[in-house]
């Protein structure tokens, strides 16, 4: 029970079916780990107390603890499929990786990061670790920079495979050899990828992050992060994590959960149409490029047919020349153009006036992202639907003839 537990790593939450677990499929653990063996029927309980009564002195429950009974049956489902010995949950993405990075750094540390990263995890960096004293190098995304980068003050690489929005891939477990001989701890983002797809700790990275905002909530309706590691980096979280204070409602702990029951099912259907589109999309003409690291050509190729057991949902392509991306968004009738990612729903965005806004024009063009690059976040619809919406919308945009209706959404971020 949550209540006589003094620690509340996940393993003991359902002392009954844990290792048993950690044997099983990703499909099976989607649907069955973090089951609360306190409940009597086949869902667990939502409990939204933020006050419990506390019947032992070293049990204190309390949401910013991260210690209620909702948090910890996702942060169970979440290191499971991970392969974690325990993880954390987050209100967002960017709430696990800050106060990750910050529980990890401290000033006169140095940390080595890829160019290619999420917007937000860069600004953090760009923005906040001089004044913490905490210095950074942005490499290339591979490991053999990542690593070439480090100094004898380096604490964390950082590395995010597939990258976001070229799908770079980095060598996982290259990356956790080499930093491990230098004691230094490995951190991944996976939110792209999934843990249906990659499990990083299990190649030996330290810690997996998500943005639980994308797939793992897989329906564009919440906010959601995790950081999954070791127990010992976990204690080391956590005790930032409750200063930080970015915990998780039970409410949206209890829709993640329901989420990830369907996660490996949903990733699987984007994945296969992903492929599909990926290779559709390499066979037309007015499509001059394709990013998909499941197409034998992408660089990157080789390494993730390794370590994932599929190739992610996200590609991106640019149009042939004199196409404009604009006007293919706008042509779209099915696939929406939302900046988001990981839905049930395919949604498309142009990264360089959306995620990539931000970023200087030559530290943008440097890493290859152009207004013509349009990523795709490919959804479950059927998949001759979305060929059909991408040609028709190709062909408009060829003809000219695009109304323009959703051009002011652009306009305004
Ligand atoms: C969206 C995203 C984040 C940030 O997550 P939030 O939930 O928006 O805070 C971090 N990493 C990646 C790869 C993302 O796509």
């Amino acid at each position: 029970m949550f209540t006589s537990a003094t620690a509340f790593h996940c393993s003991k939450l359902s002392t009954g079916i844990d290792m048993k677990h950690h044997q099983r499929s990703q499909e099976t653990l989607s649907v069955h780990a973090g089951k609360d063996d306190r409940s009597i029927g086949v869902v667990n309980a939502i409990e939204p107390s933020s006050a419990f009564h506390y019947f032992d002195e070293q049990t204190q429950l309390y949401p910013r603890y991260f210690n209620t009974p909702n948090q910890r049956i996702v942060a169970e489902q979440l290191a499971q499929l991970e392969g974690a010995e325990a993880s954390l949950v987050f209100a967002s993405g960017m709430a696990a990786i800050s106060t990750t990075l910050l529980s990890l750094l401290a000033p006169g540390d140095h940390i080595v990061l890829q160019e290619a990263l999420y917007g937000g995890t860069d600004a953090l960096v760009r923005r906040e670790f001089d004044a913490l004293g905490i210095e950074y190098t942005f490499t290339d995304c591979n490991e053999r920079e990542l690593l070439a980068a480090t100094k004898p003050n380096t604490k964390v690489i950082y590395a995010e495979t597939p990258a976001n929005p070229l799908l770079e891939i980095v060598d996982l477990q290259a990356l956790a050899e080499g930093a491990r001989r230098k004691q230094i701890i490995t951190v991944v983002d996976n939110t792209f990828a999934t843990p249906i797809c990659q499990t990083p700790i299990r190649s030996g990275i330290d810690i997996v992050l998500h943005s639980g905002t994308k797939y793992l909530s897989g329906h564009s309706d919440l906010s959601f992060g995790a950081a999954c590691t070791s127990e010992l980096l976990y204690k080391r979280i956590l005790d930032k994590a409750v200063l930080h204070g970015g915990n998780v409602n039970a409410l949206t702990c209890y829709l993640i959960e329901r989420s990830i029951k369907t996660l490996a099912v949903r990733v699987q259907r984007q994945c296969e149409n992903a492929t599909q589109i990926a290779h559709a999309l390499s066979e037309m003409d007015s499509v001059e490029k394709v990013y998909y690291p499941g197409l034998k050509r992408h660089p990157g190729y080789e390494i993730a047919a390794s370590q994932m057991s599929q190739f992610g949902g996200m590609l991106s392509f640019t149009l042939a020349e004199g196409l404009s991306s604009q006007d293919f968004l706008q042509a779209l009738e099915l696939i929406t153009p939302a900046m988001s990612l990981g839905g049930v729903e395919s949604t498309v965005t142009v990264p360089a006036l959306t995620s990539h806004k931000a970023m200087p024009d030559e530290q943008r063009r440097e890493l290859g992202i152009h207004e013509g690059l349009v990523r795709l976040s490919v959804g479950i619809e059927n998949v001759s639907e979305l060929l059909a919406d991408i040609t028709q919308a190709i062909d408009r945009t060829r003809s000219g003839s695009v109304p323009k209706r959703r051009v002011q959404v652009f306009d305004a971020l």
